[in-house]
């Protein structure tokens, strides 16, 4: 846990009960907790309803206009937390999810992201996207630009504007076989040199010194990269201890092209050419074999569950009990726009749904013991506990739970929005209402959303 700051003075104090799950698969419920926040959005402490000094502090910032709290009916959750985001992929979410992943990239996906040289159609569409998330409660993203230096800088620029947390890399792609001409970098040379500057660009972002926007080293995948370009992004990544992201094992074509042409498992691969690290996020992972899993958690790397963009592109039913089980760290993706929605909670209720679905079989003609996997689901709480806490670690960020020294990133769930689905009474048990949260919240219930003390969305 990273140390508590004792020279940021207490800006703002938020009222309410707060809802969130520190351990896997346990809610744990704050009720009427009164959480101090500093003005870096740092979780200073957190009174409780019998703390001594609970009446007098809540009094003295609703004397100043500096409370915040909650009505009746009403939640604070913690933000959440999305993986594996391709940006310029908005424009296409939900269009040609029946193609396999080869085609759709080459016929759907490089075309329109070519088209990020443009610089004004860039900025209009990376701002409604990061205000989508923003509605969505997706506090922090992670986030695949273009190849395009320019809109790279310029996605990190919006993020920040809009307090959005945000991890974000300039691709590279250098591979002539895989990239067509048009989308594609010259040489592995440039590729590295503008992933350098990008880097440098977010170091020296006016207003960034809290390090809010944080640039990634993001090779597409394996397929779309040379050995040189790999290679030179591991040292950078060895060099700098940055974030790096890419795709690893995803689909049974990609798994057996990084086979075949590397003569091993893409995870094996990728920790050969330096870029297996603690800050490193591989996306999907659906074809990750146990030699694999020991290696990833050997270096404490992070998995991006994607499980809607599964469904469409991956041939297969993530393991993802198994791999939680294997001390993996794992958190959720939206994959966009692999995946269809951009929420978050249809992604964790997507992963219940994949488990249960591996869990018992698909398929009618075959006699249920053989198509069944015992032991693989999963529940509401943890795919919750996926798209906040899981996400935070796999990131090595302090943020996914409301606890001193973490960030308040922080979603008010309106428990009866006029129009929705959602419905909680009072007094139900604070599990019972999460879940209820987890299947039915949708954009009509997050009121609010907060990144670092600083309110980033209001219905
Ligand atoms: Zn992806």
């Amino acid at each position: 846990m990273p140390p508590i700051s004792a020279d940021t003075p207490v800006d703002r104090a938020f009222r309410g009960t707060a809802l969130h799950t520190p351990v896997r698969g346990e809610v744990a419920a704050l009720t009427d907790v009164l959480i101090l926040v500093g003005a870096d959005g740092k979780i200073q402490s957190l009174l409780h309803a019998d703390s001594p000094q609970r009446r007098a502090t809540e009094a003295d910032f609703a004397a100043r206009g500096r409370l915040v709290s909650l009505a009746q009916g009403q939640y604070w959750l913690p933000g959440f937390v999305d993986l594996h985001v391709h940006a310029p992929q908005w424009p296409q979410l939900g269009r040609a999810l029946e193609r396999p992943l080869e085609e759709w990239l080459q016929a759907n996906t490089f075309p329109l992201e070519a088209r990020y040289a443009d610089l004004e159609f860039a900025g209009g569409v990376y701002e409604s996207l990061v205000d989508g998330l923003l509605a969505n409660g997706t506090t922090t993203a992670t986030y695949y630009a273009s190849l395009h230096l320019p809109a790279t800088q310029l996605l990190a620029d919006i993020c920040l504007r809009r307090s959005q947390r945000a991890l974000i890399g300039r691709v590279a792609m250098d591979h002539p076989d895989q990239c067509p001409a048009y989308y594609r970098d010259a040489s592995a040379a440039l590729a590295e040199a503008e992933t350098r500057a990008f880097l440098d660009y977010v170091a020296a972002l006016p207003g960034n010194s809290a390090g809010l926007v944080k640039p990634v080293i993001t090779p597409r995948f394996i397929p779309a990269c040379t050995d040189d370009l790999l290679q030179r992004l591991g040292r950078l990544a060895q060099e700098t201890g940055c974030h790096v992201q890419t795709h690893c094992s995803e689909s049974d074509w990609e798994h057996r092209h990084v086979l075949e042409r590397c003569q091993m498992s893409d995870t094996a691969a990728l920790e050969r050419f330096g870029l297996l690290s603690r800050h490193t996020i591989l996306a999907h992972g659906n074809f990750v074999g146990d030699d694999d899993l020991g290696l990833i958690r050997a270096h404490g790397a992070g998995i991006a569950h994607c499980p809607l963009s599964n469904v469409f592109f991956s041939d297969a039913v993530f393991p993802l009990r198994r791999i939680l089980e294997r001390g993996v760290h794992v958190g959720l993706g939206t994959d966009i726009a692999g995946g269809a929605s951009p929420s978050l909670l249809d992604n964790a209720r997507q992963a219940v749904i994949a488990s249960r679905s591996l869990e018992s079989g698909v398929d009618a003609a075959v006699p249920r013991e053989q198509r069944r996997r015992a032991g693989s689901r999963v529940d509401a709480l943890t795919a919750f506990w996926l798209a906040t806490v899981g996400g935070g670690i796999s990131l090595d960020l302090p943020i996914g739970q409301f606890r001193e020294g973490f960030q308040f990133d922080a979603i008010r769930i309106d428990g009866r929005a006029a129009g929705g689905n959602l419905r909680v009474e009072d007094g139900e048990p604070p599990a019972e209402v999460l879940q209820k949260i987890i299947y039915h919240a949708a954009r009509v219930n997050i009121r609010e959303v907060w990144v670092a003390n600083r309110r980033v969305h209001a219905l």
